[in-house]
């Protein structure tokens, strides 16, 4: 037996369990972020995208009117009567209910805005990306970008063009928020997916893990049960736990003690007569000697022989002989099913061991029993066999088997030699 292949099928049965669940789990995660991240940037377009028309319309509320410049090296951007060159509060009004950054452009240039550069200032007078200004400002047409790059920081943008009254394109309102915020926004959502994800995998993986270990330890113990079994044990005992399961293990446990129960029979047993065989019925004959020791009882040894046998086998052939043993034998364990056991010693001949009897006890039951065998009516082939048994029989005492069983054997003699059917004592 290998005891380094322990455990080997436990953390195969573990790995082909764990690893589906783990492909499972990445790819729940992997799809979760993708529909949760296009989910999020969805819906940040369209707050963008309400943000900036909202903005439109405060602001032709406010200044209604047509947007102008007017000077050039020191210019002023007029919106109707009112110059709106530095009115910084309407945006940073917006940004601060809405948490978005907005920007103003007179055709590429920033007029007001809510981003400020490093050194502190707004970016005013500056321009837009080329891109931007071909696919909003020239072509007339509001856009997303989710990666512009504005004042060195990438923005979730909404870019809309501005119309005078005329219908002519004037500028663009930029309404914005920087990537990072939004990408942070989607981690900090996505941490509940992932810690359930997590989460089932170590409770899957436990339940896995005690599963797979239990089939282990099942079929660990049905292997050093079978080990003993085929070891020759057949008094070893199979753990019940195995017996008590209601599966495939359960049922395999259940066979090999079937063939365990099996083994012992035909080992213990004689074939022809189902009586016990000689090397059991010495170890059983040990068991009741030690307990009448044990116990101060009283027990006897008889053997008994059928008398001319050989003319029966000879008269009727040796199937006849067979047929009559095993009658015989029934006889015998008839008869002694409440005061002992009974085995087939040699040939015909058969040991007799009453438990807890002395030998007038079984002097009288040994009457009885020959009286059935001499009454005995043996159908074969049309004809009847009738036959009759000599028996020998000693005390019980607490010595040698074999002296015990030569005893019983000179008592035997004595009855074939002083004319058969008879019981000596
Ligand atoms: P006795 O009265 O002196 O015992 O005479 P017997 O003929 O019974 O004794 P013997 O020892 O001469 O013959 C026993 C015979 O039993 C010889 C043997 O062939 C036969 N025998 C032994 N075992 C079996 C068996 O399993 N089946 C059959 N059919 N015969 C058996
Ligand atoms: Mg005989
Ligand atoms: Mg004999």
């Amino acid at each position: 037996m290998n005891r380094k292949n322990k455990g080997r099928i436990s953390y195969t049965l573990q790995a082909i369990s764990m690893l589906p669940l783990l492909v499972l789990g990445m790819v729940i995660l992997l799809i979760g972020y993708h529909y949760f991240t296009q989910t999020m940037y969805d819906e940040v377009e369209s707050s963008l995208q309400g943000v900036a028309n909202e903005t439109i319309a405060l602001i032709d509320a406010i200044y209604p009117g047509d947007y102008e410049l007017v000077g050039e090296d020191v210019y002023q951007i007029y919106k109707g009567e009112q110059d709106i060159t530095n009115a910084y509060q309407l945006v940073d009004q917006i940004k601060e209910y809405t948490g978005l950054d907005v920007t103003l452009f007179y055709q590429d240039t920033r007029v007001l805005t809510t981003i400020y550069n490093a050194s502190g200032g707004r970016i005013v007078r500056t321009g837009a990306a080329d891109t931007i200004l071909t696919e909003v400002l020239e072509a007339d047409t509001a856009r997303f970008y989710n990666n512009a790059i504005v004042n060195g920081t990438a923005y979730f943008s909404y870019y809309t063009p501005l119309h005078n009254a005329d219908g002519t394109v004037v500028g663009m309102l930029f309404v914005g928020k920087p990537k990072s915020q939004v990408d942070d926004a989607v981690q900090k959502s996505l941490y509940p997916l992932l810690i359930a994800v997590f989460l089932t995998i170590i409770v899957m993986g436990i339940i896995i893990f005690f599963y797979t270990r239990g089939i282990v330890r099942t079929l660990l113990k049905v292997r050093d049960f079978l080990s003993a079994v085929s070891g020759g044990n057949m008094m070893a005992e199979i753990d019940p736990s195995v017996l008590k399961r209601n599966d495939e293990l359960g049922e395999i446990g259940q066979s090999i003690l079937a063939m365990q129960r099996a083994l012992r029979t035909m080992m213990e047993q004689d074939t022809l007569t189902e009586l016990f065989n000689r090397g059991s019925a010495n170890r059983k004959l040990k068991q009741v000697m030690a307990k009448a020791a044990e116990q101060n009882t009283p027990f006897a040894v008889a053997i008994g022989d059928i008398d001319y046998f050989k003319t029966i086998n000879d008269t009727y052939g040796h199937d006849c002989g067979d047929a009559t043993l095993k009658t015989v034998a029934d006889t015998l364990k008839e008869h002694m099913r409440n005061c002992g056991f009974v085995a087939r010693w040699g040939g015909e001949e058969f040991l007799l061991v009453f438990d807890r009897m002395d030998k007038a006890e079984a002097r009288k039951r040994l009457e009885k029993l020959q009286d059935s065998i001499r009454r005995l009516e043996i159908p074969y082939e049309n004809q009847v066999v009738t036959l009759t048994m000599t028996f020998g029989v000693t005390e019980g005492e607490q010595i040698a088997i074999k002296d015990l069983l030569r005893r019983a054997d000179s008592k035997l003699y004595a009855g074939k030699t002083s004319g058969r059917d008879r019981v000596v004592s």
